[in-house]
């Protein structure tokens, strides 16, 4: 039966057998271990979500009968790549963290277009192969991990001239019924939440690398696959009793090392195999999605604005005007975010296959303001909050009777508010810019689908400076030769 509500969900994810090791002990079940859960439960909220707001989250769909997780759906139009962006922003808001199901959305409509082109060039059957895989997913309502991220070993040489040949998921023994891969995918974001994987070339790929032109839906359940989770900056504070330490009470994200240990591939869930040529546009596809999904830090920036705003006037200096420029400058830069998202996925234009994808020039700028203003807006939050943001005593010494006074006495602001919220506001800003919810919104902002330069090298070749030289001179009256 498909999953609807985030209990449903999170029923889901139990009793898989799954290979997991985490702070260096195996673990078969992810629900109730207290570092991973957060994490479990900001997906779950994509599906109360839904719920609550199915005019944005839910899609009347064209593949499936009846209607589906946005998540799950293919944009057909404009109105739907913005709807994405919309409820992305939603949802980074409502969890303050990353709620990890963009990266398969965003798989999905670039494989829907991929494997149609592919299927043109060399008669394969790739694109109904998905489409059937897509629809399963939809009626069941899984969620979908996008896994893209190879190792890469030196990055100066190409999959295929490695010294060892594992460092890029390839293909290595061939049998009647499909294929086993091996290799890793680094930094995967929600996989152990995910129900499906779609593994993914990560670059440009030639002739020699053509075992690594693959991609496929596998099982997060599949044999042989081994997961490392990554470690978060107090992460173990999920561990302690209490709860006004931990900054965001209910949600993380989560990223870990995926290991395929020679795992089997079945024929019909394979969507690309060898077709080399069709990786560039598989990962251009998807970093043209991906890099405006990150509206998502515009929502986990509201969040940070608000809290800062809060402890300034927990503080008592809210009124002061330099306060209040403070704020308005974190709102200009997190608003220039959203809005070159929003100007991206407004400016979609129809694939060959029909569906949508968002202007490519607007989302690398959208991606490259994110590697930047977060940091910004961190370094003003940091500045309202005052060095008690790392100074203050723990919940434990709190709850001591011989300190707990003093505590109280000399840790007051504004007198009207509790000595408790403003600890709770300022362990959120510590979450946010540099615990467990720093992982998301500062160093995955930086590198996170692609670094810095990967959205230059897109700039420069979209800028169009020819065109801009050659208006310049027409204004200064200079002749084209
Ligand atoms: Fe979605 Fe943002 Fe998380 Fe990426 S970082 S999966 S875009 S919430
Ligand atoms: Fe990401």
């Amino acid at each position: 039966m498909s999953i609807q509500s985030g209990a449903e969900y999170i029923d889901s994810l139990r009793g898989r057998d799954l290979a997991v090791w985490i702070l260096g002990e195996k673990i078969s079940e992810t629900v109730d271990h207290p570092v991973i859960r957060p994490s479990i439960n900001a997906v779950a909220e994509t599906y109360d979500y839904a719920i609550e707001n199915p005019d944005l989250a839910i899609v009347d769909n064209a593949l499936a009968a009846g209607r589906v997780n946005r998540f799950l759906h293919v944009a057909m139009s404009k109105n739907d790549v913005v709807a994405q962006n919309k409820m992305q922003r939603e949802l980074g808001r409502r969890t303050g963290t990353c709620f990890q199901r963009c990266v398969g959305m965003d798989a999905i409509n670039s494989l829907f277009s991929v494997t149609f082109d592919c299927d043109v060039k060399y008669q394969t059957v790739y694109h109904k192969r998905f489409t059937s895989f897509l629809e399963k997913m939809q009626v069941e309502n899984y969620v979908v991990g996008g896994a893209m991220t190879d190792p890469k070993g030196d990055r100066h040489l190409g999959p295929s001239q490695q010294a060892d040949p594992d460092l890029f998921l390839r293909v290595v023994k061939r049998v009647n019924e499909g294929v086993y891969v091996r290799g890793a995918k680094m930094h995967q974001t929600g996989c152990l939440n995910s129900h499906f994987l779609l593994v993914m070339p990560t670059m440009r790929l030639i002739a020699e690398d053509s075992p690594y032109a693959f991609s496929a839906a596998i099982p997060v359940d599949a044999e042989g696959i081994k997961y490392i989770y990554g470690r978060q900056s107090g992460d173990l504070r999920a561990c302690e009793p209490g709860v006004a330490d931990k900054g965001n009470v209910r949600f993380s994200g989560q990223e870990a090392m995926i290991i395929f240990d020679d795992v089997f591939v079945p024929t019909e869930s394979i969507f690309l195999d060898g077709e080399y040529e069709f990786s560039a546009p598989l990962v251009s596809r998807f970093t043209c999605y991906h890099r405006r999904s990150y509206i998502c830090k515009a929502g986990v920036g509201d969040v940070l604005i608000g809290a800062s705003a809060q402890i300034a006037e927990y503080n008592g200096v809210e009124k002061s005007s330099h306060i209040k420029d403070k704020v308005v400058e974190m709102v200009h830069m997190n608003e220039t975010i959203a809005g070159t998202a929003l100007a991206a996925s407004y400016e979609s234009q129809p694939t060959s296959a029909g569906n949508f994808i968002p202007n490519e020039l607007l989302a690398n700028i959208c991606k490259h303001n994110v590697t930047r203003y977060p940091y910004e807006i961190a370094r003003l939050a940091q500045d309202l909050a005052g060095g008690l943001l790392v100074t203050m005593p723990s919940s434990l010494d709190f709850e001591n009777d011989e300190i707990r006074p003093f505590l109280e006495k000399y840790l007051v602001g504004d007198a009207r508010f509790s000595v408790e919220d403003r600890r709770r506001i300022l362990r959120l800003i510590e979450n946010l810019t540099m615990g467990r919810n720093a992982v998301g919104y500062l160093t995955e902002s930086m590198h996170g689908a692609g670094s810095p330069q990967a959205q230059r090298v897109v700039l420069q070749r979209l800028m169009g400076i020819e065109d801009k030289k050659s208006q310049a001179r027409k204004l200064a009256g200079i002749e084209d030769r």
